[in-house]
């Protein structure tokens, strides 16, 4: 079984068809790099994975749970799957160290003292241990992401999502927020990335999914995909960001 399966997903808004009957399956420890033009679909895809968006056709699947069904506890698939955004989304009024135990404590009834070991263990993982007591607004945002991401570890969660992480930032910060993103794949998690880094994308990335109109127009392994697309529209938009 797939730790992520989609099958015939569409996804409208309105009139809008976002997704267009999007099948992708993903296996443990696999890491899927999602390329596309602004308006293809990208964020909604990975919006619809930890069911923060309802869908009209189709059906969603993360580790046997069917995601869409009225009746999944999707407190607590969110849980299993954490997401980063492009925007920093930390709470400025809390320190790094609450940032990260504030769901560990509130959600899984963890203790102050065994918290404040897991953010410090979290925390050593993104290279920011000596962050714990600092506060949003005094770390760079190359820092911030970092942390975010401290904080979706901090869950355990057997699958993460990042929504263009490192576009928001200045050219000098991208490196270490994809340096931990590669350190995370070294140690086996699953992960689904939107991004525009496309060196990133051939060197970390088992398979490249390229997203167009709202569909799966082209997928294959990284490197041969970016090097050799087999449809124009993978061409051109290569072609435009490289
Ligand atoms: P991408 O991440 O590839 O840029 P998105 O998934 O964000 O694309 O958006 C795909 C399409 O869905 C775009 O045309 C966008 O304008 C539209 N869209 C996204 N979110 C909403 C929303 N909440 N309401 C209406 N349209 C939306
Ligand atoms: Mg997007």
């Amino acid at each position: 079984m797939s730790l992520v399966d989609l099958r015939d997903v569409v996804k409208r808004y309105g009139p809008l068809t976002v997704l267009d009957g999007v099948s992708l399956s993903v296996e443990k420890g696999e890491i899927i790099a999602i390329i596309g033009r602004s308006g293809s679909g990208k964020s909604t895809l990975l919006r619809c994975v930890n069911g923060l968006e309802p869908i009209q056709g189709g059906a969603v699947t993360f580790a046997g749970t069917v995601v869409n069904d009225p009746g999944t506890d999707l407190r607590k698939l969110r849980q299993q799957v954490g997401i980063v955004f492009q925007s920093f989304n930390l709470f400025p009024h809390l320190s790094v160290e609450r940032n990260i135990t504030l769901a560990p404590t509130v959600v899984k009834g963890m203790d102050r003292r065994a918290a404040r070991e897991l953010a410090r263990t979290v925390l050593r993982k993104v290279g920011l241990e000596e962050k714990i007591d600092a506060y949003p607004d005094r770390l760079s945002g190359g820092q911030q992401q970092r942390v975010a991401i401290a904080r979706s570890l901090a869950m355990s969660p057997q699958l993460m999502l990042f929504d263009e992480i490192t576009s928001a930032l200045d050219p000098e910060l991208v490196g270490e927020v994809l340096k931990v993103l590669e350190e995370m794949a070294a140690d086996g998690m699953t992960m689904m990335l939107v991004t525009h880094e496309m060196g990133f994308a051939r060197k970390v990335a088992s398979r490249v999914v390229f997203m167009h109109q709202g569909k799966v127009w082209e997928q294959g392994p990284a490197a041969q995909t970016l090097a050799r697309p087999r449809t124009p529209e993978l061409e051109t938009f290569l072609s435009a960001v490289l």
